[in-house]
């Protein structure tokens, strides 16, 4: 069957299901082919009780089975238990709310159990069910509702047996002897349904090399492309010193060091494309308003792009200072009148700084003479965006300022079309939150000390959980929901909870009424916006810390932290695993956004550093940076060599650059 057919054509999917299969971007058989599972959970041997860790999955041979027992709770809820034990130890397998689960315990030892392992309270296995043989690798693939692992795996089983015929090979033979890269289907088949994790490690790697050397292609042959372009060769002489007359204070070593990299770029002929890179509150905003001042100068009119209106706000009060009349706005909310009338002044050109929102990319927006294009906060932004605003002069110079620090080789992958500069340290008088690592049995003296705090300072605080409820498939992490029944029980304080699955209005009020200090204590997911600014909320709780990427963790620090007040970081954890207490030990000895990303990409690898679920880089780069950093390194080269020479026999794997280059670039996005 060809793979580009729809689902509907898998016996057993009717339009329903298929509904819910299109929820997960799941359309083709090739797109299910491509679905990646989000976790392997390996019960390929036997596990011993004793050494199964907090939170891991895991098979155990069943030495001793004890009498099963159910609970009913007065509120309906039903627990079923047993318990299981080894020669290394016993355990207690626990079901809520399946009291048919009574039926299936095995009364006689042999055969196995499987599950996840809870030590919060004892050894508890959780989710667990019995087999007779070992089930083997098994992917954990994402879901919606509605939608089961199971359901998923046999869609995956079907979508494979109807085309595997269908996939062509991309890698031709000696890049794959080169590389030492299994077959495209055999990878394919593999990640869905792995023999061993050795065998599901040589698919991943495939799978990510060709990710990483189709991206990198892309990359490659957009920067080429511009570098045959011509633009516009900006006089800098004597901006410097008009602007920093303006500047309200020195600018740092650093902030002078990417101005002049900025200043070199844009008196050249070829386009500037440059990405700064600097932690949030390193001093980004001053390196976009002298490269503003030098394309004004030069009688060339900018435009300053911002994720959000609060953004494009602030920016605005800056570009009145610098351009005073000739300063503009443009956003979403605006009335039909005044919206022309900036029209106007852009389209005429009387306007020569610009900022505002995505209202700015609309068509409609017509420039006078414009030289420079500058995107905040980059990452809300695809390469497709930027290109469409790039179109509106004739090859503007393009700058791009992301507060996410990313590691050089990493970025090498992920911007390999633009330049780096790098904002290393802050601005003088900035005071990072003390950070403290809680281990669990402390918790309830560190929440009685915050309330105590929140009490005498009026200060308020985050609490971040790393999920909503306990319905997600991890054992021993807590969750929102659960949190906020136990602090709105315990502390005499004003508490609110915020998570994903809240509609925007909802979210909107309650993060109003945290703003206004109507709410002391805010739990949440990882919802809480970029950008949230609340000066009085200067304590920081992260629960499960040991769940969350390093990176993550630092933007998570950086919301508190921005007033006059002493600020301060709690990482909870309960795990007593010696990397994960060394990683956020670090956390506790830095505030250095690069320092921390490296060191998350040194212990735990370049997909989790970016913390790629939770903030939706695209499948396409995501499977990518699954990978670990020599197989990126390798992909590249790869990728160059195939560009340097004719390479006839990589048709194909150029054409899947292309094709993804229409369908995905646009969402290449990073947070
Ligand atoms: P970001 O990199 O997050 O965009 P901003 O440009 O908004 O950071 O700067 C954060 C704050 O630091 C602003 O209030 C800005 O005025 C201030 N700032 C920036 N550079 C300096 C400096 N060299 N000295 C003192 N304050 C500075
Ligand atoms: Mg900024």
């Amino acid at each position: 069957m060809d793979p580009t057919e729809g689902l509907t054509s898998i016996k057993g999917i009717g339009p329903g299901r298929a509904e819910q299969l299109a929820r997960l971007g799941l359309f083709s058989l090739e797109d299910v082919l491509g679905f990646m599972p989000r976790a392997y959970l390996d019960y390929s041997a036997p596990r011993k009780i004793a050494d199964i860790g907090d939170g891991e999955a895991a098979a155990v041979k069943i030495g001793f089975i004890g009498k099963p027992s159910i609970f009913r709770a007065k509120t309906g809820m039903t627990v079923v238990s047993v318990s299981v034990g080894d020669e290394t130890g016993n355990m207690v397998a626990s079901w809520f709310n399946q009291p048919y689960m009574l039926k299936s315990i095995p009364k006689e030892p042999g055969g196995y159990i499987v599950g996840t392992m809870d030590r919060r309270s004892g050894a508890r296995l959780l989710r667990a069910s019995f087999v007779k043989n070992l089930p083997g690798v098994v992917p954990v693939y994402p879901l919606v509702k509605g939608l089961s692992q199971s359901v998923l795996r046999k869609t995956v089983k079907s979508a494979l047996s109807a085309c595997a015929d269908g996939i062509e090979e991309t890698m031709p033979p000696h890049y794959r002897e080169k590389y030492g890269l299994i077959g495209l289907r055999e990878a394919i088949e593999t990640v869905h349904f792995p023999k061993d994790t050795a065998s599901l490690a040589a698919a991943q790697e495939r799978l990510a090399f060709e990710d990483a050397a189709v991206l990198t292609l892309v990359l490659e042959t957009l920067r080429g492309t511009r570098r045959g372009e011509s633009g516009i060769s900006f006089d800098t002489s004597g901006v410097l010193a008009e602007f920093l007359e303006k500047l309200p204070f020195e600018p740092t070593e650093a902030q002078y060091s990417v101005m002049s990299e900025i200043a070199l770029d844009m008196a050249s002929p070829q386009p500037m494309s440059r990405l700064i890179q600097g932690d949030v509150g390193s001093g980004k905003t001053v390196l976009a308003l002298y490269a503003m001042n030098v394309a004004a100068k030069n009688g060339y009119q900018s435009v300053l792009m911002a994720p959000t209106e609060i953004l494009a706000e602030q920016h605005f009060e800056q570009l009145k200072r610098f351009f005073g009349e000739r300063a503009a706005k443009l956003t979403g909310h605006m009335s039909a009148k005044e919206r022309r009338e900036t029209l106007a002044g852009i389209a005429d050109g009387r306007f020569i700084a610009v900022t505002g929102t995505h209202a700015l990319i609309e068509s409609g927006v017509e420039f006078a003479r414009l030289g420079l294009v500058i995107t905040d906060e980059q990452h809300r932004f695809g390469v497709r965006q930027r290109a469409a605003i790039g179109k509106k002069g004739e090859a503007p110079d393009t700058l791009i300022m992301s507060a996410t620090p990313i590691p050089r080789t990493l970025s090498l992958i992920l911007y390999g079309d633009l330049d780096v500069s790098l904002v290393k340290g802050m601005p003088p008088g900035r005071k990072p939150a003390l950070t403290k690592l809680v281990p669990e049995n402390k918790r309830i003296d560190m929440y009685r000390y915050i309330e105590k705090l929140i009490r005498a300072e009026g200060v308020q605080a985050y609490v971040v959980c790393p999920m909503i409820d306990e319905n997600e498939e991890l054992a021993g992490v807590q969750s929102a929901e659960a949190l906020y029944a136990e602090l709105k029980e315990n502390l005499g304080l004003r508490i609110g909870l915020i998570h994903g699955r809240l509609k925007a209005a909802e979210k909107d009020a309650l993060m109003d009424s945290f703003r206004r200090g109507e709410t002391d204590l805010l739990v949440s997911t990882t919802v809480i916006e970029v950008g949230v600014d609340v000066p009085n909320a200067c304590i920081m709780v992260i629960e499960s810390a040991e769940r969350f990427g390093l990176a993550q963790l630092h933007q998570l620090r950086g919301r508190v932290g921005r007033g006059q007040k002493a600020s301060y970081c709690f990482l909870l954890t309960g795990s007593s695993s010696k990397t994960a207490l060394e990683r956020l030990r670090f956390m506790t000895t830095t505030s250095d956004g690069f320092a921390i990303a490296e060191k998350d990409l040194e212990t735990r690898g370049p997909g989790e550093l970016i913390g790629m679920r939770q903030h939706g880089v695209s499948e396409f780069a995501a499977a990518a940076l699954a990978a670990d950093i020599e197989t990126l390194k390798k992909a590249r080269d790869c990728a160059v060599e195939i560009l340097g020479g004719p390479n006839d026999d990589c048709r194909l794997l150029r054409e899947k650059a292309m094709r993804k280059y229409e369908r995905t670039l646009e969402s290449v996005v990073i947070n």
